[in-house]
């Protein structure tokens, strides 16, 4: 009996196992370009938690990579399949399965789109906050796995300040519950925390607890334009005294993009940032001073929500713009926010040096901006250009004390420059980590990780 016969046989007639190549394409790669992808064996539309607990203990005993997959929004590869793997995809586990108002919590299945689970609670005047942009579409389990920021974490703290619990499918097949339902919890290790950003290379996250909040105020929203984005960046470096929540920054590149598409008025300034509150109008008032203060040609603000979704439409549409542009390569680097001023200078030179366009935005109040590096399609010279900007831009984040992703991933396109600022020990510990919860090493193999410093 050949491998698609035997899990036939052990799922039953009721389950969707695709295997039409045409289909198959589609569940092969995430957004990222260039990371390497390859056609899955077969992809699985899971059902149930049963269901992938079969599917893992059959993988971990005949040694098949299996790739899980969200909505395959992630911009790292992560969800790549490997060429012979059987890919898991979670999109019909999303069921919200509890709303428990009193202890301002949720449990959902691992598929459950983030923005669902946040119009979900708002009946109940609760909020789920983490934010990335792509919440309309991305999946509560791949959230978990990268560990999602988005623009509200520079106030409220990424995915995993939201997580109080997580069900896991371990390699051979035994359902686990990691942390605890309750506000605090002690008792043992904190292995919820280690899966959280594990990009599916410890084990399948099936459902999760969630922090609920009450929904924060409406924000007041400033917008500030300056002729100098060094300037701007030192603005916002001061502005976090302020605890917005939402601090994001935008370049000349970015805005000219935006303005070539969808024109707002932005096509006389270097720079725009972009400052909220959800504490009433005194921070923007403060933050008005400190922009000035720094040579701003303008900032407003308003209290209106009509305007506020106006003034911050700039910048919701910066990676579409650039997107128009060519082929788009976001970084996702993080520095000491005292730095990005220097980080902003420093992808200004490497632009001009590999004569690649790059528009820099991203949120200024975290250190973790998104350089885009945009170059025409089909051009191969330009592609290897803007290969090697990408790769300065990280070792020019990590030249100043930060790091190659902090929300996108690792996946299968940063596995390099995450061996680069980590140490051989840390390395090791991931290692052994990794040989106790996978020994196999069926899940998502070659990804955060390099194979080579998995091999036990
Ligand atoms: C336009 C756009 C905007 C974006 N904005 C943001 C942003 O603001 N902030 C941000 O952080 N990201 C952002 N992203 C990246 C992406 O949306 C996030 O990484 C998101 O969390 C991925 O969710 P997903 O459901 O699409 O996961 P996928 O892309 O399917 O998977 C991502 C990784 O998680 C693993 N995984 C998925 N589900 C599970 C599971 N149930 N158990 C174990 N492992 C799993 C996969 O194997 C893979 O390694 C953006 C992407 C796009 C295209």
């Amino acid at each position: 009996m050949n491998l698609i016969s035997e899990l036939r046989e052990l799922l039953g007639e009721k389950s969707t196992l695709i295997l039409d190549p045409e289909i198959l394409v589609s569940y092969q790669r995430d957004q990222a370009p260039f990371a390497p992808s390859g056609r899955p064996l077969v992809v699985l539309i899971a059902r149930s938690i049963e269901e992938i607990a079969q599917v893992t203990k059959f993988a971990n005993t005949k040694k098949i990579p299996i790739v899980v997959r969200g909505a395959g929004s992630g911009l790292a590869g992560g969800a790549n399949a490997i060429p012979g793997s059987i890919v898991i995809s979670t999109e019909k586990l999303n069921k919200i399965l509890e709303i428990d108002s009193i202890n301002q919590i949720a449990r959902v299945q691992a598929g459950v789109i983030n923005k669902e689970l946040d119009v979900a609670v708002s009946e109940f005047g609760l909020a789920y906050l983490p934010d990335p942009a792509s919440r309309e579409w991305s999946t509560i389990g791949g959230n978990i796995a990268t560990n999602a920021g988005g623009m509200c974490c520079v106030k409220y703290g990424v995915t995993s300040h939201h997580v109080r619990s997580i069900k896991v499918v371990l390699s051979d097949g035994e359902l686990v519950e990691l942390g605890f339902s309750t506000r605090k919890a002690v008792t043992t290790l904190d292995l919820l925390h280690l899966f959280v950003g594990s990009e599916g290379t410890l084990g399948i996250i099936v459902e999760a607890t969630l922090s609920l909040v009450p929904r924060p105020q409406k924000p007041v929203t400033l917008i500030a334009t300056f002729n100098d984005i060094a300037q701007a960046a030192n603005a916002a470096t001061e502005m976090m005294m302020l605890r917005p929540s939402m601090l994001e920054l935008m370049d000349k590149t970015t805005l000219k993009a935006v303005e070539s598409w969808k024109p707002m008025g932005f096509d006389n300034c270097d720079a725009v940032l972009i400052l909220q509150s959800d504490e009433g109008s005194r921070a923007c008032e403060v933050a008005q001073e400190i922009a000035s203060n720094y040579g701003a040609i303008d900032a407003i603000f308003s209290d209106d929500p009509k305007d506020s979704d106006d003034l911050i439409q700039v910048r919701k549409l910066a990676y579409p713009a650039l997107e128009r542009l060519g082929v788009a390569l976001l970084d996702d680097v993080v520095v000491p926010i005292s730095k990005i001023r220097d980080l902003v200078i420093g992808v200004q030179r490497i632009a001009k040096e590999h004569f690649v366009t790059i528009g820099i935005f991203g949120h200024a109040g975290d250190g973790n901006m998104h350089p885009t590096i945009v170059y025409p399609h089909n051009d191969n010279a330009a592609e290897q250009r803007a290969l090697r900007a990408f790769n300065n831009i990280i070792e020019l984040a990590q030249s100043m004390g930060g790091t190659a992703s902090g929300e996108h991933g690792i996946g299968a396109l940063k596995i390099n420059s995450a061996g680069d600022e980590t140490s051989k020990r840390i390395m090791q510990l991931q290692r052994e980590i990794k040989r106790v919860l996978d020994p196999q090493q069926i899940f998502n193999p070659g990804k955060k990780f390099s194979i080579d410093s998995c091999n036990f």
